[in-house]
């Protein structure tokens, strides 16, 4: 038998990525860094939503959205990109994606790592109880932002686990609050910036900020 810390584990950060900036990657790194301590086969994915079923469409396409992550973390050994809702069409349901991450890995552990916001309209997701019963969470909070109450339907169905910890030892249907990284950074900030002409380096990698003046995104 698999001990738990042989189990394969997939943690999926979700997100328009319009543009990737060091919010993302920060908190990224961070989760990579401690599920790394409760698992020896961890993969951490930045998976770019391509048609977000519940918040207005992204500005830029999906492809190039996904070539901003790329660059971000083309020297990061922990990290990865997931393409698989730009490769399917239609809206990019989550239950969709973890459908397909549960056949490919039938043994692996899915962590789906979220914002505190999205958190709270969880049972507004298509098939959102098939979900808690396929992965666990991890829940961020975003610095400056006020912090949800855990939706009353959800937390029939979730049960709240204390520490990262905790949340390994579970297969599935938990969640765990994260604090998260504590830069307050939004890529809204980032495009609210390029239309305005202004710098917004240091907020996101040099190479992402170069691709974005190559395509000239965000101008308008
Ligand atoms: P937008 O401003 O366009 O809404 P965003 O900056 O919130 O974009 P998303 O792509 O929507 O970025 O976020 C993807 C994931 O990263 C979400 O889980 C979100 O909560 C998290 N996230 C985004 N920015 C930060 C940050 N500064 N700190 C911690 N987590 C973040």
């Amino acid at each position: 038998m698999v001990s738990n810390s042989e189990r394969q584990t997939i943690a999926i950060v979700g997100g328009t990525f319009d543009p990737v900036h060091f919010g993302h990657l920060r908190l990224s790194e961070e989760l990579a860094e401690a599920l790394h301590c409760y698992s020896n086969k961890l993969s951490v994915r930045l998976m770019v939503v391509s048609q977000p079923p519940h918040r207005s469409q992204p500005v830029v396409a999906a492809n190039k959205r996904a070539e901003m992550v790329k660059l971000a973390i083309s020297d990061s050994e922990t990290l990865e990109v997931d393409e698989r809702e730009i490769n399917r069409d239609g809206v990019s349901f989550s239950y969709l994606s973890i459908e397909e991450l549960a056949a490919e890995y039938p043994d692996a552990r899915l962590i789906w790592v979220l914002g505190d916001d999205a958190f709270e309209g969880l049972d507004k997701w298509r098939n959102w109880q098939a979900i808690c019963k396929a992965v666990s969470f991890i829940v961020v909070a975003r610095p400056g932002a006020r912090r949800h109450r855990l939706n009353a339907e959800v937390g029939k169905v979730l049960t709240e686990s204390t520490s990262i910890e905790q949340l390994m030892e579970k297969s599935f249907g938990s969640f765990f609050r994260y604090s998260g990284p504590n830069l307050d950074i939004s890529s809204t900030q980032i495009r609210e910036l390029l239309q305005q002409k202004r710098s917004c380096r240091f907020l996101l990698p040099d190479s992402v900020i170069e691709y974005i003046q190559q395509y000239r995104l965000y101008e308008n």
